[in-house]
């Protein structure tokens, strides 16, 4: 009998462990078979086993798999020209997380404010924002509760409201050490709130106005995930620096802070490194992933199927009294409910659905983009099913 005597706890894990995977599906020890509408959280969104990217690590693990950032890297080139021209950016620096793919922009922006001569500069974050779990990221992460007890926080972070360019222009006013406003374009775990049209766009002329990097955090909104590449995409503006992870390697860690015009030209030998960022296996994992999203137009796929689930929840549960919102772009869906839900997540893995729940009272869907129209109609009943039973019931 296993168990986790010998895991430290931090996670608290449902009481299920699966044992394969195929397309959009899971099945566990039981052959119990499960709809997986969270995708490992917006990490597989080639869905389970892909075959292509199965190949190409079996492939390239029985070739060469790591030699370290002290020699040239054939295939994380490839890997940073292929991501630099569907994102419009200049280079790549590679590590494995998303946190990391933060500390890089992070550290990018401190770098640009010394070179201005700003002895202490701070960057601009927002409230529900979710940025990761190493020291720097947690203190950026706008929730208390993913900082206390690791106090001393880093400093340098001033925080402002979400989709609120008034605030943001309060803080210019009176602040001489800013150096950058770093944002998720959508909130992930802070709820899939969408902001306003005008945002990004507004957050962009002010950055230029005062000479502050524009830094987005696209660990979860990006590679298709929104209907387009980078779901700043949608808005015509250009990042300074864009940090991914999440699916870029499909499940095989893999992260990426990319960077564009003065801010490529930052870090230089000696200032940033990692042992395993962008070695051989990851970056071939990753290059078949953004082979297979371009040759089969998966941030279209996104776009058409996650109107038609939108629709689908919008229709059956915005009449629901219980149910404060529906929203989302793309394949990242949210439904607000006015109480705290958590108990669907359990409800739903009875029924054979992986979903998750997200502050609190938002559930939250991140399928794979490989769906199939009759998978993704039957992710949507199950969660009008469930929302509309638990208010119900209540
Ligand atoms: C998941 C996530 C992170 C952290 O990524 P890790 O790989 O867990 O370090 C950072 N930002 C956003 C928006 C995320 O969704």
């Amino acid at each position: 009998m296993t168990d986790d005597a010998h895991l430290m706890q931090t996670y608290a894990r449902l009481p299920v462990a699966f044992t394969h995977g195929d397309g959009a599906w899971l099945w566990d020890a039981h052959g119990k078979r499960y709809l997986d509408a969270l995708g490992g959280i917006a990490v597989c969104a080639l869905g389970h086993a892909h075959p292509a990217v199965t190949r190409a690590i079996c492939e390239q693990a029985g070739t060469l798999m790591h030699t370290s950032n002290l020699y040239q890297i054939t295939l994380q080139q490839e890997l940073a020209d292929r991501l630099c021209a569907v994102a419009e950016m200049d280079r790549a620096f590679f590590c494995n997380s998303g946190a990391e793919a933060l500390e890089a922009a992070i550290k990018l922006a401190r770098l640009y404010g010394h070179q201005r001569n700003i002895r202490s500069p701070s960057i601009i974050v927002a409230e529900g924002s979710f940025h990761g779990r190493t020291l720097a990221t947690l203190s950026a992460t706008g929730n208390r509760k993913v900082q206390a007890g690791f106090e001393p926080l880093v400093q340098g972070f001033r925080r402002v409201p979400y989709d609120d360019l008034e605030a943001v222009r309060a803080v210019a006013a009176n602040a001489g050490d800013i150096v950058a406003v770093l944002v998720e374009p959508i909130l992930g775990e802070g709820g899939i709130k969408v902001p306003q049209d005008n945002y990004l766009k507004g957050l962009r002329e002010l950055c230029d106005q005062r000479g502050w990097l524009l830094m987005l955090d696209e660990v979860q909104t990006g590679m298709c995930r929104t209907g387009r590449w980078f779901a700043h995409q949608h808005t015509g503006i250009k990042p300074d620096t864009m940090s991914l992870a999440k699916a870029l390697g499909n499940g095989v860690p893999i992260g990426a802070c990319l960077a564009y015009g003065k801010a490529a030209e930052l870090f230089q030998p000696g200032n940033h490194a990692t042992t395993f960022g962008g070695n051989l296996l990851a970056c071939r994992a990753a290059l078949a992933v953004v082979e297979i999203m371009q040759t089969e137009n998966l941030a279209l796929r996104a776009a058409t199927l996650g109107q038609r689930m939108l629709n689908a929840l919008e229709q059956a549960l915005t009449p629901l009294p219980w149910v404060k919102a529906v929203r989302g772009k793309g394949l990242m869906l949210g439904v607000e409910l006015d109480r705290p839900c958590s108990e669907l997540v359990a409800a739903a893995l009875e029924r054979g659905l992986l979903i998750n729940v997200t502050a609190q009272s938002v559930v939250r869907l991140l399928p794979p983009l490989i769906l199939s129209d009759e998978e993704a109609d039957k992710i949507t009943s199950t969660v009008i099913d469930l929302v509309t039973d638990f208010g119900a019931r209540q």
